[in-house]
Formats: C-alpha cells, sequence, structure tokens
C-alpha cells in the first residue's frame, strides 16, 4: 500500500533523506515503517498543531513523544530560550542555568537529593546503571521486557518502543559480554523477580523499570507493584531505579513519583525538563550520588551536559507546569480517550484503552494488557488503517501500535474537535482490516 501521493514535498525530502540517512531518519520511530507509507517532514509547530512541509497541519497527539507537555512554541519558553541564546550557546563551564535547573527538579521530586544533568535519556540510563554497579560492587543489573531504556547496550535485551515496533528480539552490535549480566523478566511479575534474587545472590546491583511503562504501549505497574520491587532491592541489598524520562514532569508535579509515592534510590529523567530541547537527568539518594566523579569514582561526564539554551528551556517550561497545567492535560487526556472508545465501540472493535496519569496507548484486544507478551498479542494490524484515516484528516499519531499518545495544555476545544471528527473514519478503518492488508 502506498500513501506517498499525499505529501509529494515530504517525499522528496525523504527520498533526499534516503540518499544521506539510514532509513530516510534520525531515530527509527520516526519512520513509517510500521505503517507504511511516508514520514511528514514537520515545519512549524504552534500550541496543539504542526505543519508539514507540504502545507497541511495536523492535530498533534505525539508532542515530541513526550517533551511538548506546553504544546509547540509556548512564548515564555521561546523567549527563554532567545535570551539564553543571545547570551551565548555553550561554555563549558559551570552555570547558574543548571543550578537553577537542578534545584527546581530536587524540589519537586522529593527523592531526589541530588540530580547530574546530561543530553539525553539513554545517557541518563546508561549512566545510573554504572553509578548502580559502582556503588555496589555487583555487576548484573535486571529490567523487564517490553520496557525501554533507551539505546544503552546493556537495556536493549527485549526492549520497547522502536524494538518493539519492528519485532526486533535484540539488535546485533550488542555483544554478550555487553548484555550477559542482565537478566530479563516479565513486567508486573514480582514472583519472577524474587526468583532472579534468590538465582544471583548478591550480584544484582539494581533493578531498572520505567515508573510506568509506555514504550509498549501503556502499561501502568499493578497495585504494588513497584512498591514489591523497592522492598526486593533494599533486602537484597540492590539500588531500585525508576526510570522517569517519559513519565518525569509529564504524569504530575512530580511524576509517576508523584502518583505512586514509591521511593526509589536513583530517578532518571529527559524529554519535558529539556523544553524540546537535548536535557536529561539521573539523581537520587545523595550516598549513591557522591560516588559520581569528581565527588567520587564513578566516572560520567559530558561536554554539552547542563547547556545553558537547553536549561533554559526546561527551566521556563517547568515552571509553567503547575497545578493547574497538569490538571489541564490530564483533562483533555480524558476527553480524547473517551472519544477513541466509543468511536472504536461504535465500529464493533475490541479495544482497550490504557492510561497512566495523562498518557495513554489503545491496544487492538479485549483483554487487559498486563506485560510485553499482551501487548504483542494485539491485533496490531487494525491500527495501520487507523493511523492512515487519522493522518489524512489531519491527526498526528505515534506510528507504532506499541507507543504512548500524548497531550499538553494547548490541547483546547477547537483541536479536540478536530480529533472527534476525524475518529469514526479511522475507526472505520480499523474495524475493516483485515491481517496483512
Ligand atoms: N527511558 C524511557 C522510559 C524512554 O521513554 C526513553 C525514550 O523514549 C529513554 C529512556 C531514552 O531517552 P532518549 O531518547 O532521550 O535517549
Amino acid at each position: 500500500m502506498s500513501y506517498s501521493y499525499e505529501a509529494p514535498v515530504s517525499q522528496a525530502l525523504f527520498d533526499r533523506a534516503s540518499i544521506v540517512t539510514p532509513g530516510g531518519v534520525n531515530s527509527p520511530v520516526r519512520a513509517f515503517r510500521a505503517v507504511g507509507g511516508t514520514p511528514r517532514f514537520m515545519v512549524s509547530g504552534d500550541g496543539p498543531y504542526l505543519t508539514d512541509a507540504d502545507g497541511r497541519d495536523y492535530v498533534d497527539l505525539v508532542c515530541s513523544w513526550g517533551p511538548m507537555i506546553l504544546g509547540h512554541s509556548r512564548p515564555e519558553v521561546i523567549e527563554a530560550v532567545q535570551a539564553a541564546v543571545a547570551r551565548g550557546t555553550s561554555f563549558g563551564t559551570p552555570g547558574e542555568g543548571e543550578v537553577a535547573l537542578a534545584e527546581e527538579i530536587v524540589a519537586r521530586v522529593a527523592p531526589v537529593e541530588q540530580v547530574r544533568l546530561v543530553s539525553s535519556g539513554t545517557e541518563a540510563t546508561m549512566s545510573a546503571i554504572r553509578l548502580a554497579r559502582g556503588f555496589t560492587g555487583r555487576a548484573k543489573i535486571v529490567k523487564f521486557a517490553g520496557c525501554y531504556h533507551g539505546h544503552v547496550d546493556a537495556l536493549l535485551a527485549a526492549a520497547g518502543s522502536g524494538v518493539a515496533t519492528f519485532g526486533l528480539p535484540d539488535t546485533p552490535g550488542v555483544t554478550g559480554a555487553q548484555a550477559g549480566d542482565t537478566v530479563v523478566l516479565p513486567y508486573n511479575d514480582l514472583d519472577a523477580v524474587r526468583a532472579a534474587f534468590a538465582a544471583h545472590p548478591g550480584e544484582i546491583a539494581c533493578v531498572i523499570t520505567e515508573a510506568s511503562p509506555g514504550n509498549m504501549g501503556v502499561v501502568p505497574p499493578r497495585d504494588g507493584f513497584n512498591a514489591g520491587l523497592k522492598a526486593l532491592c533494599a533486602s537484597n541489598g540492590a539500588l531500585y531505579i525508576s526510570d522517569e524520562v517519559m513519565t518525569g514532569f509529564r504524569t504530575s508535579k512530580a511524576g509517576w513519583y508523584g502518583i505512586d509515592g514509591v521511593t526509589p534510590d536513583l530517578m532518571t529523567f529527559g524529554k519535558v525538563m529539556g523544553g524540546g530541547f537535548p536535557a536529561a537527568a539521573f539523581g537520587g539518594r545523595a550516598d549513591v550520588m557522591a560516588h559520581l566523579a569528581p565527588a567520587g569514582p564513578v566516572y560520567q561526564a559530558g561536554t554539552l551536559s547542563g547547556n545553558p539554551v537547553a536549561t533554559a528551556a526546561g527551566l521556563a517550561q517547568l515552571r509553567l507546569l503547575d497545578d493547574a497545567a497538569y490538571a489541564k492535560v490530564d483533562a483533555v487526556s480524558a476527553e480524547i480517550r473517551g472519544l477513541v472508545s466509543d468511536a472504536l465501540t461504535k465500529e464493533g472493535v475490541a479495544h482497550r484503552v490504557q492510561t497512566a496519569g495523562n498518557m495513554f496507548s489503545v491496544f487492538f484486544t479485549a483483554d487487559e494488557v498486563r506485560d510485553y507478551e499482551d501487548a504483542k498479542r494485539q491485533e496490531a494490524f487494525r491500527f495501520t488503517g487507523f493511523f492512515h484515516s487519522m493522518l489524512a484528516d489531519g491527526v498526528y499519531l505515534p506510528p507504532s501500535a506499541f507507543e504512548s499518545w500524548f497531550v499538553s495544555t494547548a490541547h483546547d476545544d477547537r483541536a479536540v474537535e478536530r480529533v472527534a471528527a476525524a475518529l469514526p473514519a479511522a475507526a472505520r478503518a480499523a474495524a475493516e482490516a483485515r491481517t496483512g492488508s
């Protein structure tokens, strides 16, 4: 099936890109491989809308995969960035913006006593794992199937996001040595974690989990799962690392921690805290963070860490994210979830809309999705027609059935009405989809 006729300028750009860039994109999830067709090349964003190179605009339900929680081009953020740029773009020295952003994170998220800024979520999780290993003197790490923590070698085993979208079991290039100390367990299964600790006494440095997974679609932790992880880590001398790159500062002022209140030893952040710029962080217990260079022996560094433009954007965005902002995002999310579910129900399409705070995704199955195996059992083929129908009617969804949808404070009634108007045809396309079509 070809959809390229819909976007001639994007098609021309994609053709150029494909010559100089593998697969034509700089991150696999941006390609439309799972749904077919040509990725839309966007030229601008305004509030809840994106405009592509062909001049068509879309209600954006991806929000840059999470960061744009205030919508696009929010004036206060743009002004903060412009003021920072005017002062210079990188100094390679400490600066006040880094201190202020770190203070904001520490003030919002109680378990974070100290924080180190980095440039991507991948760097944050990679560094947190190294720190956990350095702190405990242990090698093994536990992760869960379907959780994505960036493209860290040791964490790519049974990962979600693009790895799930493309059905990759693992990735070439990760050696046995790099992944050999990674124990992969089914999500939401505390017995499996208990068994892993019993099988590897004194060997497990940490358990890393998405605070509430969004990379196999949205699969929230069962009641008591995160608390159980914390308790098992504590009783076995391992660190509990909560990856809040996606949920952090999105699901509440204090991210998922603000919802479930389970105190991790280390946490990782990215996306929202960068305001659309490359800024991320890891932090937690001061006694653990004290092991990081230059205070301690565990090395970690970055030329652009705490970049003044990125920290200005992140700080401006976080300062606008008050209780009212989260209430607004939660309300828009609930409204769109309801509309999606109604449309699919009307067409008799078996589905579940699963939520974690204001994050949500649609699974084409009648059954609850508790882990990666459940997620893979959905009728993902129904998503292709659904996605393209929405796109044709001006709604931009993640191009995969295994990703969270994101909304923002800028999604107003007009944007929601456009989503509502697009849904009946998309639900029909999902109903009419046949395997392999
Ligand atoms: N951890 C989680 C939970 C994520 O969702 C992601 C990215 O989607 C990452 C880590 C990696 O972040 P980045 O893409 O900034 O490297």
